[in-house]
Protein backbone atom coordinates (compact mmCIF):
# COMPACT_ATOMS: atom_id res chain seq x y z
CA UNK A 1 0.00 0.00 0.00
CA UNK A 2 1.31 3.29 -1.10
CA UNK A 3 1.87 6.46 1.66
CA UNK A 4 0.06 9.57 0.64
CA UNK A 5 0.94 13.73 1.94
CA UNK A 6 -0.52 16.17 1.06
CA UNK A 7 1.62 19.35 -0.48
CA UNK A 8 -0.22 22.76 -1.27
CA UNK A 9 -3.04 21.20 -2.76
CA UNK A 10 -2.43 17.69 -4.38
CA UNK A 11 -2.12 14.51 -2.54
CA UNK A 12 1.23 12.88 -3.42
CA UNK A 13 3.30 9.92 -2.97
CA UNK A 14 4.95 10.39 0.58
CA UNK A 15 8.25 9.69 -1.15
CA UNK A 16 7.88 11.86 -3.98
CA UNK A 17 6.14 14.70 -2.09
CA UNK A 18 8.89 17.66 -2.30
CA UNK A 19 8.46 21.66 -1.07
CA UNK A 20 11.13 24.05 -3.11
CA UNK A 21 15.05 24.39 -1.37
CA UNK A 22 13.87 28.09 -1.29
CA UNK A 23 10.97 27.19 0.94
CA UNK A 24 10.71 29.88 3.98
CA UNK A 25 10.45 26.99 6.34
CA UNK A 26 13.34 25.69 5.33
CA UNK A 27 15.72 28.25 5.16
CA UNK A 28 14.56 30.81 8.34
CA UNK A 29 12.25 28.14 10.18
CA UNK A 30 9.57 30.31 9.33
CA UNK A 31 6.16 28.46 9.78
CA UNK A 32 4.00 27.34 12.22
CA UNK A 33 2.73 23.70 12.73
CA UNK A 34 0.07 21.18 14.40
CA UNK A 35 0.32 17.78 15.70
CA UNK A 36 -3.27 16.12 15.61
CA UNK A 37 -3.55 12.69 17.48
CA UNK A 38 -5.94 9.98 15.98
CA UNK A 39 -7.71 7.37 17.76
CA UNK A 40 -10.12 4.70 15.68
CA UNK A 41 -9.88 6.80 12.57
CA UNK A 42 -11.08 9.67 14.90
CA UNK A 43 -9.74 13.06 15.11
CA UNK A 44 -8.62 14.08 18.96
CA UNK A 45 -10.03 17.08 20.18
CA UNK A 46 -9.96 18.93 16.38
CA UNK A 47 -11.26 21.72 17.36
CA UNK A 48 -8.10 22.97 20.13
CA UNK A 49 -5.82 21.97 17.64
CA UNK A 50 -7.26 24.43 14.63
CA UNK A 51 -7.73 26.84 16.70
CA UNK A 52 -4.21 26.53 18.10
CA UNK A 53 -3.11 26.81 14.68
CA UNK A 54 -5.52 30.10 13.45
CA UNK A 55 -4.06 31.60 16.44
CA UNK A 56 0.10 30.33 15.43
CA UNK A 57 -0.76 31.78 12.29
CA UNK A 58 -2.32 35.05 13.44
CA UNK A 59 0.87 35.94 16.19
CA UNK A 60 3.58 35.37 13.00
CA UNK A 61 1.45 37.34 10.62
CA UNK A 62 0.73 34.84 8.38
CA UNK A 63 -2.81 34.00 6.51
CA UNK A 64 -3.92 30.39 5.94
CA UNK A 65 -3.66 28.81 2.84
CA UNK A 66 -6.99 27.53 2.57
CA UNK A 67 -10.46 27.92 4.91
CA UNK A 68 -10.93 26.29 8.55
CA UNK A 69 -13.29 23.76 7.33
CA UNK A 70 -11.13 22.40 4.11
CA UNK A 71 -8.36 21.71 7.20
CA UNK A 72 -11.41 18.87 8.43
CA UNK A 73 -11.95 17.66 5.14
CA UNK A 74 -8.22 17.10 3.80
CA UNK A 75 -7.34 15.07 7.35
CA UNK A 76 -10.02 13.37 7.17
CA UNK A 77 -9.34 12.35 3.65
CA UNK A 78 -5.55 11.63 4.88
CA UNK A 79 -6.78 9.03 7.36
CA UNK A 80 -8.51 7.27 4.62
CA UNK A 81 -6.58 7.35 2.12
CA UNK A 82 -3.42 6.13 4.54
CA UNK A 83 -5.67 3.72 6.86
CA UNK A 84 -4.51 5.20 9.74
CA UNK A 85 -6.29 3.67 12.95
CA UNK A 86 -4.37 4.97 15.49
CA UNK A 87 -1.35 7.57 14.69
CA UNK A 88 -0.73 11.05 14.26
CA UNK A 89 -0.98 14.26 11.17
CA UNK A 90 1.56 16.57 11.18
CA UNK A 91 0.64 19.75 9.58
CA UNK A 92 3.17 22.62 8.60
CA UNK A 93 2.13 26.09 6.99
CA UNK A 94 5.36 28.55 6.12
CA UNK A 95 5.43 32.18 4.51
CA UNK A 96 5.82 30.22 1.18
CA UNK A 97 8.52 30.20 -1.18
CA UNK A 98 10.56 33.38 -2.53
CA UNK A 99 14.01 34.39 -2.76
CA UNK A 100 15.92 34.42 0.46
CA UNK A 101 15.29 37.91 2.36
CA UNK A 102 14.23 38.44 6.10
CA UNK A 103 11.44 40.86 5.12
CA UNK A 104 8.37 38.86 4.43
CA UNK A 105 7.89 38.48 0.71
CA UNK A 106 4.76 40.28 -0.78
CA UNK A 107 2.14 37.84 -2.36
CA UNK A 108 3.34 35.32 -1.76
CA UNK A 109 1.14 31.83 -0.84
CA UNK A 110 2.11 29.99 1.96
CA UNK A 111 3.21 26.43 1.77
CA UNK A 112 1.01 23.79 3.16
CA UNK A 113 1.76 20.20 4.10
CA UNK A 114 0.31 17.40 6.00
CA UNK A 115 1.71 14.12 6.89
CA UNK A 116 -0.22 10.73 8.00
CA UNK A 117 1.59 8.28 10.25
CA UNK A 118 0.04 5.32 11.78
CA UNK A 119 1.00 4.50 15.80
CA UNK A 120 -0.21 1.41 16.99
CA UNK A 121 -1.92 2.09 20.43
CA UNK A 122 -0.02 -1.25 22.04
CA UNK A 123 2.96 0.65 21.54
CA UNK A 124 1.78 3.22 23.74
CA UNK A 125 0.41 1.03 25.75
CA UNK A 126 3.93 -0.90 25.96
CA UNK A 127 5.34 2.14 27.07
CA UNK A 128 2.73 3.44 29.59
CA UNK A 129 3.22 0.66 31.64
CA UNK A 130 7.19 1.13 31.75
CA UNK A 131 7.04 4.83 32.20
CA UNK A 132 9.41 6.79 30.64
CA UNK A 133 12.78 8.35 31.91
CA UNK A 134 13.31 12.05 32.06
CA UNK A 135 16.92 14.31 31.58
CA UNK A 136 16.38 17.87 32.73
CA UNK A 137 18.14 20.50 30.49
CA UNK A 138 18.60 24.16 30.22
CA UNK A 139 15.91 25.91 28.38
CA UNK A 140 17.47 27.71 25.75
CA UNK A 141 14.79 28.51 23.69
CA UNK A 142 13.41 32.13 22.06
CA UNK A 143 10.93 33.78 24.40
CA UNK A 144 7.17 33.49 22.21
CA UNK A 145 7.07 29.35 22.62
CA UNK A 146 3.68 29.32 23.17
CA UNK A 147 3.28 29.69 19.31
CA UNK A 148 3.82 26.33 18.30
CA UNK A 149 6.48 27.83 15.29
CA UNK A 150 8.50 24.97 13.15
CA UNK A 151 11.71 26.90 15.10
CA UNK A 152 12.81 23.66 17.14
CA UNK A 153 16.68 23.49 17.38
CA UNK A 154 16.74 24.21 21.18
CA UNK A 155 14.12 21.10 21.45
CA UNK A 156 15.98 18.84 19.10
CA UNK A 157 19.36 19.73 21.12
CA UNK A 158 17.34 18.90 24.43
CA UNK A 159 15.68 15.80 23.36
CA UNK A 160 19.21 14.57 22.14
CA UNK A 161 20.80 15.32 25.29
CA UNK A 162 17.69 13.03 27.29
CA UNK A 163 18.50 10.35 24.80
CA UNK A 164 22.18 10.22 24.83
CA UNK A 165 21.35 9.95 28.73
CA UNK A 166 18.69 6.72 28.00
CA UNK A 167 15.78 9.23 28.50
CA UNK A 168 12.84 9.42 26.51
CA UNK A 169 12.09 13.08 27.32
CA UNK A 170 13.96 16.45 28.48
CA UNK A 171 12.49 18.83 30.80
CA UNK A 172 13.35 22.28 30.38
CA UNK A 173 14.61 24.37 33.06
CA UNK A 174 14.73 27.68 32.86
CA UNK A 175 17.14 30.81 34.76
CA UNK A 176 15.14 30.74 37.86
CA UNK A 177 15.91 26.82 38.22
CA UNK A 178 12.28 25.97 37.29
CA UNK A 179 10.74 23.25 35.04
CA UNK A 180 9.11 25.09 32.01
CA UNK A 181 8.29 22.18 30.15
CA UNK A 182 9.20 18.70 28.27
CA UNK A 183 10.60 19.29 25.28
CA UNK A 184 7.81 18.83 23.27
CA UNK A 185 5.00 17.85 26.03
CA UNK A 186 3.99 19.70 28.91
CA UNK A 187 5.42 18.38 32.34
CA UNK A 188 3.84 17.34 35.58
CA UNK A 189 4.68 16.33 39.18
CA UNK A 190 2.00 14.71 41.71
CA UNK A 191 2.35 15.42 45.43
CA UNK A 192 0.01 14.39 48.39
CA UNK A 193 -2.73 13.78 45.70
CA UNK A 194 -2.05 17.23 44.39
CA UNK A 195 -1.09 17.07 40.61
CA UNK A 196 1.22 20.29 40.00
CA UNK A 197 1.77 22.28 36.13
CA UNK A 198 3.47 25.18 35.16
CA UNK A 199 0.69 28.30 34.95
CA UNK A 200 0.59 29.43 31.40
CA UNK A 201 2.74 32.62 30.06
CA UNK A 202 4.61 33.16 27.19
CA UNK A 203 7.29 30.86 28.20
CA UNK A 204 5.38 27.26 27.72
CA UNK A 205 2.95 25.55 24.77
CA UNK A 206 -0.60 25.71 25.68
CA UNK A 207 -0.90 22.28 25.68
CA UNK A 208 -4.10 20.84 23.94
CA UNK A 209 -3.41 17.72 26.02
CA UNK A 210 -3.27 19.69 29.03
CA UNK A 211 -6.74 21.86 28.58
CA UNK A 212 -8.48 18.40 28.02
CA UNK A 213 -6.90 16.39 31.29
CA UNK A 214 -8.02 19.60 33.58
CA UNK A 215 -11.26 19.21 32.13
CA UNK A 216 -11.02 15.78 33.39
CA UNK A 217 -9.65 16.56 36.81
CA UNK A 218 -12.36 19.33 36.95
CA UNK A 219 -15.27 16.28 36.40
CA UNK A 220 -13.79 13.97 38.40
CA UNK A 221 -12.66 16.21 41.34
CA UNK A 222 -9.07 15.70 41.28
CA UNK A 223 -6.91 18.35 42.64
CA UNK A 224 -4.55 20.52 40.47
CA UNK A 225 -2.25 23.79 41.01
CA UNK A 226 -0.97 25.79 38.51
CA UNK A 227 2.29 26.59 40.03
CA UNK A 228 5.52 26.44 38.95
CA UNK A 229 7.87 22.97 40.46
CA UNK A 230 11.51 22.63 40.62
CA UNK A 231 14.49 19.73 40.84
CA UNK A 232 13.88 19.72 44.62
CA UNK A 233 9.96 19.07 44.25
CA UNK A 234 10.60 16.46 41.57
CA UNK A 235 12.68 14.56 44.28
CA UNK A 236 9.85 15.54 46.48
CA UNK A 237 7.27 13.74 44.33
CA UNK A 238 5.14 10.47 44.55
CA UNK A 239 4.33 10.65 40.63
CA UNK A 240 5.17 12.42 37.78
CA UNK A 241 3.98 12.66 33.81
CA UNK A 242 4.19 14.40 30.84
CA UNK A 243 0.91 14.86 27.67
CA UNK A 244 1.10 15.69 24.32
CA UNK A 245 -0.73 14.91 21.18
CA UNK A 246 0.87 11.66 20.80
CA UNK A 247 2.21 10.79 23.93
CA UNK A 248 -1.88 11.12 25.63
CA UNK A 249 -1.09 10.90 29.64
CA UNK A 250 2.57 8.96 29.76
CA UNK A 251 4.17 8.34 33.32
CA UNK A 252 7.29 9.31 34.11
CA UNK A 253 9.83 6.79 36.73
CA UNK A 254 12.79 8.73 37.34
CA UNK A 255 13.80 12.38 36.58
CA UNK A 256 17.85 12.42 36.26
CA UNK A 257 18.98 10.30 39.22
CA UNK A 258 15.98 10.46 40.87
CA UNK A 259 13.19 8.02 40.83
CA UNK A 260 10.12 9.01 41.16
CA UNK A 261 8.21 7.21 43.97
CA UNK A 262 9.38 3.72 44.09
CA UNK A 263 10.46 4.31 40.41
CA UNK A 264 7.32 2.12 38.84
CA UNK A 265 3.93 3.64 37.40
CA UNK A 266 2.08 4.84 40.29
CA UNK A 267 -1.47 4.71 41.02
CA UNK A 268 -2.82 7.67 39.59
CA UNK A 269 -1.19 6.92 35.88
CA UNK A 270 -4.50 4.98 35.21
CA UNK A 271 -7.24 7.79 37.13
CA UNK A 272 -5.24 10.55 34.99
CA UNK A 273 -5.07 8.77 31.72
CA UNK A 274 -8.92 7.76 32.28
CA UNK A 275 -9.86 11.47 32.92
CA UNK A 276 -8.29 12.58 30.15
CA UNK A 277 -9.59 9.64 27.91
CA UNK A 278 -13.05 10.69 29.13
CA UNK A 279 -12.47 14.74 28.59
CA UNK A 280 -11.61 14.54 24.66
CA UNK A 281 -13.65 14.85 22.11
CA UNK A 282 -13.10 12.75 18.65
CA UNK A 283 -14.66 13.80 15.00
N1 LIG B 1 4.98 21.75 24.92
C1 LIG B 1 5.73 21.61 23.82
C2 LIG B 1 6.99 22.38 23.73
C3 LIG B 1 5.33 20.77 22.78
O1 LIG B 1 6.07 20.67 21.66
C4 LIG B 1 4.13 20.04 22.91
C5 LIG B 1 3.70 19.09 21.83
N2 LIG B 1 3.24 19.75 20.72
C6 LIG B 1 3.37 20.21 24.07
C7 LIG B 1 3.82 21.07 25.07
C8 LIG B 1 2.05 19.50 24.26
O2 LIG B 1 1.08 20.09 23.45
P1 LIG B 1 -0.14 19.22 22.92
O3 LIG B 1 -0.74 18.59 24.13
O4 LIG B 1 -1.04 20.19 22.29
O5 LIG B 1 0.43 18.22 21.99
Amino acid sequence: MSRISYVNGNYCEHKDSFVHIEDRGYQFADGVYEVFGIINKKIVDYDGHINRLFRSLKEVQMKSPINKSSYYFHIKRLIKINRIDDGLIYLQITRGVAERDFKFPKNTRPSLVMIAKGISLESYEYTFKRGINVKTVKDLRWKRVDIKTINLLAPVLAKQEATDHHCQEAWLIDEDSFVTEGSSSTAWILKKNILYTTPLSNSILNGITRQSLIKGLKKNKLRLIEKKFNINDIKDADEAFITSATQYVMPVVRVDNFKIGNGKVGKHANIFSKAYMEAIKLS
